[in-house]
């Protein structure tokens, strides 16, 4: 029982403190770490401190602990929560969502894994054939894009380095039978470019099987190789008799080439290695053209066409089309952002493949009612780093989107609780970020929209024209400044730097590469060259290399308007749904079981909003429970109810034995749930229940 626990383990819930003050929070999140209780609530929020050790709490005794119970009535856990969000979708009829939220190396995709194997575990009794197939494939799923999506960096050995929204679909009788998945912001720049101790993405290094049957098998083989050169091989069958074999070859240092090669049912071989350019005389160069050869191969198309590819950009200049030679400068951005893009559009390729396989067929709704759907987040967290840039600013920006719906959805969620109940409810104040989103995503006068102006600007369009922008359009905000508009600050130490009053705390960010970074251009005489291959996978993920030059009007969208449209349709899916909370916190940076660092868990529980969050559901009601749960808790304390009540309903009983206790003070009577105001009324309950058992 959660209460019970917190005699030697600390307070299950932080709204049992004595008081909230961030002093009490810490000492109570660092004695439940220290003894091994790494889960906390917040009401139905759990806070994780990452254990950073193999925990004996997965296993199938655990599960069946936690099936069907509710949350107070077990220790604090993410397979309650994972309950929850089932029980609501299952006897409510709710789409729900669980949110992870914290910082890398926090444990948000292990809490992913562990909740997603709860769900696998506890549905399906019948053991249906169709239903396990589709478990399989959905839990399968995450080995493949990790492979491609995760990486080893500085702060965890498997870093995903994209976000990942995952919405399972539950057919009437609450059984699995699709899914889907979204992915976003890959960060491809890794392809090329690791910082020191970093590594590019585990399908570098890894020999890896797929395969996706009817009945789903799945075969990892890893091999790593010392040495940088290294390898990459992936099947992928899927019941649809498509056939990827992806095969890469890396030669890690500041080159890199890319091949990509593909045979049909379907065969995509990447292939990075060393290519680089010189000059001779007027004429760019590719030093050595060997290369070339087996790119061509790769790629299925002629190697001249490569060539030229690489050294040539065609422009249109009023009804002429040129050839435009590169120098080595474009030659070499442009190779960087082909293997980019091609790592990214087979990554989505990738993703679109498994979504073929997982989606919900053959489901009538007629036949079988509505299908309900759990949705798993598990995007990254809040990044404040030595040097931020473009990815940072993205990265943060998506982490505001999701506090304001944390701030919308929690309280309003609270609000309608206590409406429905009939419930009267002060108000509470708290930070609300809507002004620091509106200053990164505000048509005409955000963030973004300064940085498309910028970037479409047909004069000099450089990073620092860029920064003006900002800093005329945003002298005023006051959660924006710069080197420019505040010269005596110390902390802005360059010139090219603003920073952001985020809600988790500042963050200064150099505008270098924010132009590059956000137009992303990859020139069209590379989409036209992989249009315009005789692999058939290649030529459809580029379909935009159809164009030739003189018809190419509209402009790409730019990455921040792609990140943006992207997390706006990702808020509004969750915030229609009921959400669930799984707050991760890192307790070291380097991933040791023993050490929790009090300073960075304390930043960690500020930015997060755990005070606030505290706070808010103590001004509300601690604990609320339905009548009948709480009277077959509690019925032993009184006389009235003692072994049963005659009374006209449990409510009546209810009320009669919080009388008898003394306790009216502090409870309110909803029209199907008693609401109890502190802790402490709900600690004497347990006492006197501990009395009687
Ligand atoms: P994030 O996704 O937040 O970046 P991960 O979930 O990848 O972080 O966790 C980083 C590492 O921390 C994992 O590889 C694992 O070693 C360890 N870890 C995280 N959660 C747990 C857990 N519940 N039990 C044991 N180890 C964990
Ligand atoms: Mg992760």
């Amino acid at each position: 029982m959660a209460e019970h626990e917190s005699l030697e383990f600390g307070k299950a819930d932080f709204v049992l403190l004595d008081s909230v003050s961030l002093e009490e929070f810490m000492a109570n999140l660092k004695l439940r770490f220290e003894k091994g209780r790494i889960y906390t609530y917040i009401g139905e929020v759990v806070v994780s401190v990452n254990p950073y050790r193999a925990m004996n709490i997965y296993g199938r005794d655990t599960i069946e602990q936690y099936k069907g119970r509710e949350l107070y009535e077990r220790p604090p856990h993410l397979f309650a929560i994972a309950d929850a969000a089932y029980k609501a979708m299952k006897r409510r009829n709710k789409d729900t969502c669980i949110v992870i939220s914290g910082e890398s190396g926090a444990g948000k995709t292990e809490a992913s894994k562990y909740i997603m194997q709860y769900i696998a575990a506890i549905t399906n009794p019948g053991q249906r054939a169709e239903v396990e197939r589709v478990k399989n494939m959905l839990l399968k799923s995450n080995c493949v894009l990790e492979a491609f999506g995760n990486a080893k960096t500085n702060r965890n050995d498997n870093s995903s380095r994209f976000g990942k929204y995952m919405d399972i679909n539950f057919d009437f009788k609450g059984d699995p039978i699709g899914g889907h998945i979204n992915n976003y912001l890959l960060e491809k720049s890794r392809v090329i470019f690791q910082q020191e101790g970093e590594r590019s993405f585990h399908s570098f290094y890894q020999h890896t099987h797929t395969h996706t049957h009817t009945h789903t098998h799945t075969h990892t083989h890893t091999h790593t190789h010392t040495h940088t050169h290294t390898h990459t091989h992936t099947h992928t069958h899927t019941h649809t008799h498509t056939h990827t074999h992806t095969h890469t070859h890396t030669h890690t240092h500041t080159h890199t080439h890319t091949h990509t090669h593909t045979h049909t049912h379907t065969h995509t071989h990447t292939h990075g290695g060393n290519l680089t350019f010189g000059v001779d005389g007027d004429t760019t160069l590719i030093e050595n053209s060997k290369v070339v050869a087996v790119i061509g191969v790769l790629l299925a198309t002629k190697e001249e066409n490569v060539e030229k590819a690489l050294l040539y950009r065609t422009v249109a200049t009023g009804r002429d089309v040129i050839d435009k030679q590169h120098t080595t400068q474009e030659a070499s951005y442009g190779r960087d952002a082909l293997a980019k893009a091609m790592y990214e559009r087979m990554f989505c390729w990738i993703v679109g493949r498994i979504n073929d396989v997982i989606e919900v067929k053959n489901y009538d709704a007629k036949v079988h009612g509505k299908n309900t759907v759990i949705g798993v987040l598990d995007i990254y967290g809040f990044e404040i780093f030595q040097n931020n840039s473009f990815e940072q600013f993205c990265i943060n920006y998506c982490n505001e989107k999701l506090q304001q719906l944390f701030i919308q959805l929690v309280l309003r969620q609270e609000q309608e609780e206590y409406q429905r109940e009939g419930i009267p409810w002060k108000h509470i104040d708290y930070f609300n970020n809507q002004i620091i989103v509106d200053l990164v995503e505000l048509q005409h006068k955000g963030i973004f929209s300064v940085l498309d102006e910028a970037c479409m600007n047909v004069g000099k369009v450089t990073d620092e024209v860029f920064l003006q922008g900002l800093n005329s359009k945003l002298a005023k905000h006051a959660h924006y400044t710069s080197r420019k508009l505040s010269p005596t600050d110390k902390s802005l130490e360059f010139d090219r730097d603003f920073r952001i009053r985020h809600y988790a705390g500042d963050v200064m960010y150099s505008v270098v590469g924010f132009i590059d970074k956000n137009k992303d251009t990859l020139f069209q005489d590379f989409k036209r060259l992989l249009y315009n291959s005789s692999n058939p996978v290649l030529k459809m993920m580029w379909p935009e290399g159809k164009l030739s030059i003189t018809e190419v009007t509209k402009r790409p969208l730019t990455a921040a308007t792609l990140f943006k449209n992207s997390m706006i349709a990702l808020v509004e899916n969750l915030a229609c749904k009921e959400p669930y909370y799984v707050r991760c916190i890192k307790p070291n940076d380097v991933k040791s079981p023993l050490l929790f660092e009090h300073e960075r868990c304390r930043h960690q529980v500020e930015y997060l909003g755990l005070l606030e969050n505290v706070r808010v559901r103590r001004a509300g009601f601690a604990n609320r429970q339905d009548y009948p749960r709480f009277l077959q808790r509690y019925k032993m304390i009184s006389e009235f109810t003692w072994p049963n009540h005659d009374l006209p309903s449990d409510k009546e009983a209810v009320k009669r034995l919080v009388q008898g206790c003394g306790f009216e003070h502090d409870v309110a009577y909803g029209k199907t749930k008693v609401f109890v105001r502190t802790p402490r009324t709900l600690f004497c309950l347990e006492e006197q229940r501990d009395e009687m058992v």
